[in-house]
């Protein structure tokens, strides 16, 4: 399944929307970009931006990686009814990444996460590992790595986080966008970045 990744918003930024016709809309500032336009990605009002908030998130993007993927194992076990350890007997969660900066130079992940069979590519996974499950696994643990990243982050007065406002600390979720649909190639086509911040590179 392909996945991606992505910060919350951290205030507006210039944009470039294009329809699906690949005709170039007004951003959010009124003007139709030029691609090469340095403003973009740059943010709307400078003053409100979460500019602390976008730091810890790029600082933080490795770990918060780390946490999906040990949080996705356990949501996927849990949706199989099985132990964790019961779960790596009966299957193998692999995963394929690459990270890239987003105009408004934000990390995030495209990932390709696969479930296989205890020994590798040459086993199917078990019959009720289906693709549904996988999504609903990846939404969740999306939800729970930013939520106890940020936890963490703010439970502790000597961290860089617990003086981050509302990019790192408030958002729900990275949020992900949706899962691709169980139809191979399962290769999203969503906007990279988060609804209403359509500033992905
Ligand atoms: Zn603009």
């Amino acid at each position: 399944m392909f996945t991606t990744l992505t910060a919350p918003s951290c205030g507006p930024v210039h944009n470039r929307p294009t329809d699906a016709g690949g005709v170039l809309w007004p951003g959010r500032c009124g003007k139709r970009h030029e691609p090469a336009d340095a403003l973009l990605g740059t943010p709307l009002d400078p003053k409100t931006y979460d500019y602390p908030g976008a730091v810890l998130f790029n600082a933080h993007a490795g770990a918060l990686w780390a946490r999906f993927t040990i949080y996705l194992r356990r949501e996927i076990a849990a949706r199989l009814g099985l132990t964790q350890k019961a779960a790596r007997a009966v299957l193998r969660v692999s995963f394929a990444k690459v990270a890239e900066y987003q105009k408004r130079r934000l990390v995030h992940f495209h990932a390709v996460i696969r479930l296989d069979g205890p020994d590798g590519s040459t086993q199917p996974p078990p019959p009720s590992a289906t693709v549904t499950l996988l999504a609903d696994a990846i939404r969740a643990a999306a939800r729970v790595s930013i939520r106890e990243s940020a936890r963490t982050r703010s439970g502790n007065a000597n961290s860089p986080g617990a003086n981050s406002s509302t990019c790192a600390r408030s958002a729900p979720t990275w949020p992900s966008t949706p899962p691709s649909p169980p139809t191979p190639p399962a290769f999203s086509t969503a906007p990279c970045s988060a609804a209403p911040a359509r500033d992905a590179a």
